[in-house]
C-alpha cells in the first residue's frame, strides 16, 4: 500500500487537489518538518487506483497563450487602500457575486492560519483582500468549488498559479464558463509553520495575543508597504520590508516552499488561470502621470473568458493598455522567472527545527557574515600549501 503520492518534495506544490481526487478519501494534507503541507496516504484506505498520481498537475506543461496586458486601478479609494495592489480582485469578485456566483480566496482564520474560504456576499470578501505571504491551505476549497460547479453554480476561484492548476486538475473536463479563475504573478509561498512560530515569538515578547496581521499595509504608501501586527488591546507592531524579520525573510527567499524555486511552468504565457493579476511595479517609468502611490494593478487577460469577465467589471476600474512588456519584466522578474532560494535556507531550517523562529537569528542570517567571519572564511579556503607556509611564518614571529 502506498504511503504518499509519489511526487518529490521539489515537485509537489501542496495544491491539495489530490485529497479530493482520491475516490476513497485516503489522502490528507500533513505538515512536514519545515511546516509545509504535503499529502499523506492512509494505506488502509488506498486501493492503488493511481488517480492521485495521474491527475496531479505538478510539472505538467500548460498550454501556451498570448495575453492582453493592462494597468488598472479600482476607482474606489477605500477598496484600493484595503487591497495590496490596485484592487482588481475585488472588482472581479463583486461582479461575479452580482450574477449569483460564489468567490473563493485566501483569508486568515481566528488562529491566523491562512486557508481558502468561499464568499457568498460582498461582506465576506473583506477577509480575502490583501496578500498573505504564507501558503494557504486550499484543499477543502478546491473540493467545495468542484461540488458547486457540479450543481451548476458559478465559481470564481482566486489563488496561486499552482492552486489554479490543482483546481483545474480536480474539475477536469467539467471546466466550463461557470468557472472563472484568477491567479497572480507569484514570488513563491513561505511556510505556514514558520509564520505560526514567528507569531508565537512576537506574542511571547509582547505578552499579548496578535489578533490581526497585514503584510501589505499602505499607510506609508503602496511601494513602501509595511507589515502590521495588531494585538488584542489594539496596540500595533509595525515593521518595514528590511526590518520586519518574517517579511524580510520572505522577500529574501529564506523559507519558500521547495517547489517554488523550481516553478518555471506556470509563468509568462503559460498561466492556467483566465486572468493573472499583479503589482504594476515600474509604474513611475511606464505611466508616471498615473502613479499616485495608492496601488496599481497589472492585469494579464489570458483567455476569452478572462477578457469577458474583465470587460464586465470595467466600469469599476480606471484602465490603460501596456505595450512595453519588456520594461515590466525588469521591474517584476517573477513574471518570467522563479525565485532563487537564499543560500542560508538550510541553515535557517536547521536552527528552526531546534529553536523555532528567532527574529535575531533570522536578521543575522540575512545580514551575512561580519568582517571577522569573512576573513576566517577566506583563510579557511586558502590552498593547503599556502596555509602551511603562513603557519610556519606565524610560528617564527
Ligand atoms: C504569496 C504571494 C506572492 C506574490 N508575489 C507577487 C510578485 O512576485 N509580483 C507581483 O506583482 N505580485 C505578487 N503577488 C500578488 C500581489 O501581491 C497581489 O495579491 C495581487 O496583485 C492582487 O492585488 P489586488 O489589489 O487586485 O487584490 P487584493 O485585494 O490584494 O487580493 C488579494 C487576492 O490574493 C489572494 N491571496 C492572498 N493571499 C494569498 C495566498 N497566500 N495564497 C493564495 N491566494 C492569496 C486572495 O484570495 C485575493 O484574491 C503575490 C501574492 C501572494 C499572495
Ligand atoms: S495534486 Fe497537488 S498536493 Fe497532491 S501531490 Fe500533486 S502537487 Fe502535491
Ligand atoms: S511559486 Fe509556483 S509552486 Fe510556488 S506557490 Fe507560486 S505558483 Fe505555486
Amino acid at each position: 500500500m502506498r504511503q504518499t503520492v509519489r511526487k518529490s518534495k521539489a515537485e509537489c506544490t501542496g495544491c491539495g487537489a489530490c485529497t479530493s481526487i482520491c475516490p476513497k478519501g485516503a489522502i490528507t494534507m500533513q505538515p512536514d518538518e519545515e511546516g509545509f503541507l504535503y499529502p499523506a496516504v492512509d494505506g488502509g484506505k488506498c486501493v492503488e487506483c493511481d488517480l492521485c498520481e495521474k491527475r496531479c498537475p505538478a510539472g505538467k506543461p500548460q498550454q501556451a497563450h498570448k495575453s492582453q496586458v493592462f494597468g488598472a486601478q479600482n476607482r474606489d479609494g477605500q477598496l484600493r487602500q484595503a487591497s495590496s495592489s490596485g484592487g482588481v480582485f475585488t472588482a472581479l469578485a463583486k461582479e461575479w457575486l452580482g450574477k449569483g456566483g460564489v468567490v473563493f480566496g485566501a483569508a486568515f482564520d481566528e488562529a491566523l492560519r491562512v486557508e481558502h474560504i468561499g464568499a457568498f456576499d460582498e461582506m465576506e470578501l473583506s477577509g480575502m483582500r490583501g496578500s498573505k505571504y504564507v501558503q494557504s491551505d486550499a484543499s477543502d476549497a478546491i473540493a467545495h468549488a468542484a461540488a458547486l460547479l457540479e450543481r451548476g453554480i458559478p465559481v470564481l476561484f482566486s489563488g496561486t498559479p499552482c492552486q489554479i492548476s490543482g483546481l483545474k486538475a480536480r474539475v477536469g473536463r467539467k471546466d466550463s464558463d461557470l468557472l472563472l479563475t484568477v491567479d497572480f504573478v507569484c514570488h513563491g509561498v513561505p511556510s505556514p509553520g514558520v509564520f505560526a512560530s514567528y507569531l508565537k515569538e512576537l506574542e511571547a515578547k509582547r505578552g499579548k495575543k496578535v489578533v490581526r496581521y497585514a503584510f501589505r499595509d499602505k499607510r506609508k504608501g503602496w511601494k513602501d508597504f509595511s507589515a502590521v501586527a495588531t494585538f488584542e488591546d489594539g496596540t500595533e507592531h509595525v515593521g518595514q520590508q528590511t526590518t520586519e524579520p518574517f517579511l524580510y525573510g520572505f522577500l529574501q527567499n529564506l523559507y519558500l516552499r521547495p517547489s517554488c524555486v523550481q516553478c518555471e511552468a506556470l509563468r509568462e504565457g503559460h498561466h492556467a488561470a483566465d486572468i493573472t493579476i499583479a503589482d504594476l511595479w515600474g509604474i513611475q517609468e511606464l505611466a508616471p502621470d498615473r502613479d499616485d502611490d495608492t496601488g496599481m494593478s497589472l492585469v494579464l487577460l489570458n483567455t476569452k473568458r478572462g477578457r469577458q469577465a474583465f470587460e464586465a467589471c470595467r466600469t469599476q476600474l480606471s484602465v490603460f493598455p501596456i505595450e512595453d512588456t519588456q520594461k515590466l519584466l525588469r521591474h517584476n522578474p517573477s513574471i518570467a522567472h522563479p525565485a532563487k532560494a537564499h543560500s542560508k535556507r538550510e541553515a535557517f531550517f536547521r536552527h528552526y527545527q531546534k529553536h523555532g523562529f528567532e527574529s535575531e537569528k533570522v536578521m543575522k542570517l540575512l545580514a551575512g557574515p561580519n568582517q571577522l567571519e569573512r576573513v576566517c572564511t577566506r583563510i579557511a579556503h586558502l590552498p593547503r600549501g599556502l596555509m602551511r607556509r603562513i603557519r610556519v611564518l606565524l610560528r617564527k614571529t
